[in-house]
């Protein structure tokens, strides 16, 4: 049992380090990775955790990028894991206190947007403990919930009156550059993995394309390739058996490591995604 790509709430996570690191004992998982959005800090928790427990664990994070693809014109958005990188390497970290200072002035934004749509929110409300710095969407849908605006996350999430708005949508964040992302977590002493592959988006040429979304997927990974991607997270809590086996064959072809992983983010967080389930239907 392994599972490699989880949150904790140093990132946008609802669980500890400690108490995900519990959980995963529980489910009989044998090694784990915490890959945190742009940040290391719950690591060293989760690695003492670990060991106590008796888990194989894996230093990891998770950057947002875009990737510019030359030969067609595109401008691809897509998700980064970085593996076995050294959290007190000093260009990865300076990179990630600018990437989180970023995401503040995005917050301020999104709770004047929310208030503007009739959700009073306060900055208290989306922080699981005081001083918790990073914040991001699921926070916001998490504290739509609490006050009552929401059922569950997913409403809040997908409602056109709360964080699927136009106004919300509007508000976007810097995302870093693929290479870049690569060459950091490389010169962190880690290895870099294409995330759930079918959540790339794009905007440029492509889309005036007849070509399909299989065939962009595939220049994409040939371009991250060439930028010196290592693996491929073919195993993913929503993928079918027929995209998990449509990966695995491309991660053959480009000699790329196979990677699981939940996306898990804590209880409730994300319908029909556990911790240890790497396979969807
Ligand atoms: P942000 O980084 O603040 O833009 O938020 C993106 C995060 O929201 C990612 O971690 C996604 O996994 C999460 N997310 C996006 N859509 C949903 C959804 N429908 N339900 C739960 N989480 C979501
Ligand atoms: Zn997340
Ligand atoms: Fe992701
Ligand atoms: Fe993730």
């Amino acid at each position: 049992m392994i599972d490699m790509h989880t949150h904790t709430w140093y990132s946008d996570g609802t669980l500890s380090p400690t108490q995900l690191v519990k959980m995963a004992k529980e489910k009989g998982i044998e090694t784990l990775a915490i890959t945190d959005h742009d940040g290391t800090f719950g690591l060293a928790e989760g690695e003492a955790a670990a060991r106590e427990l008796g888990i194989h664990f894996i230093n990891g994070l998770e950057f947002s990028v875009e990737l510019p693809v030359d030969e067609v014109g595109a401008m691809v958005y897509t998700h980064i894991l970085g593996y076995g990188i050294d959290p007190s390497n000093g260009r990865l970290h300076e990179k990630i206190l600018g990437i989180r200072e970023q995401r503040k002035a995005r917050n301020h934004k999104m709770l004047a947007a929310l208030h503007e749509l009739g959700y009073s929110l306060s900055k208290e409300e989306m922080q699981l403990y005081p001083g918790q710095d990073y914040i991001g969407k699921p926070n916001f849908a998490r504290a739509l919930v609490a006050a009552g605006y929401a059922e569950d996350v997913s409403e809040a999430f997908c409602s056109e009156r709360m964080m699927a708005s136009p106004l919300i949508k509007s508000i976007h964040r810097d995302k870093i550059n693929g290479a870049e992302a690569i060459d950091l977590i490389k010169g962190a002493g880690g290895y870099a993995a294409l995330a759930h592959p079918y959540q790339i988006s794009y905007r440029g040429k492509w889309e005036d394309d007849p070509q399909v979304f299989f065939k962009k997927l595939t220049q994409t990974i040939e371009a991250l390739v060439n930028l010196g991607l290592s693996g491929m997270e073919c195993c993913y809590s929503s993928h079918s058996r027929k995209q998990e086996s449509a990966l695995l064959t491309l991660a053959d072809k480009y000699r790329l490591t196979v990677t699981a992983g939940s996306d898990y983010h804590g209880p409730g967080m994300k319908k029909n995604v556990e911790l240890g389930g790497v396979h969807g239907s």
